[in-house]
């Protein structure tokens, strides 16, 4: 999965939140959600999404069940009541970022900015005030 610097520093958290996502909604298995998340434009392939639902099931917000299909064992994530606590968090994280990034909503972080770029008077006239 871990093929470029966008993949390694960005887009694996938007997959695993992709995961807990639709794992929260109903059972998901490997292959479905592959191919989901290749339709989403995410470079995967087969079996690089393993380590992923291992990782959030290791963090307890996936548990997995096995069951027989057509002859074959699969198995089956479903999100945990913590996994979808977690999922309602990042949601909420997820709205500010969208609101900031994407609608340029950045006015907290002007006043921010401006408040540590205001010139503290009395710093500056001591500097001033010491010439060589
Ligand atoms: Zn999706």
């Amino acid at each position: 999965m871990i093929d470029d610097a966008l993949t390694r520093h960005f887009f694996t958290g938007f997959i695993r939140l992709h995961v807990l996502y639709h794992a929260a909604k109903e059972p998901i298995y490997g292959a479905e959600i592959t191919e989901e998340l290749v339709r989403h434009g995410y470079r995967l392939s087969p079996g690089t999404l393993y380590p992923t639902l291992r990782l959030l099931e290791s963090l307890g917000y996936l548990r997995q069940h096995t069951e027989v299909v057509q002859g074959r064992r699969r198995k089956y994530y479903q999100a945990t009541a913590t996994g979808k606590r977690v999922l309602k968090e990042a949601r909420s994280k997820l709205q500010e970022l969208v609101a900031e990034v994407l609608e340029d909503h950045d006015q907290p972080f002007q006043t921010i900015r401006q408040k540590h770029r205001q010139p503290h008077s009395q710093q500056r006239s001591s500097v001033h005030g010491k010439q060589p």
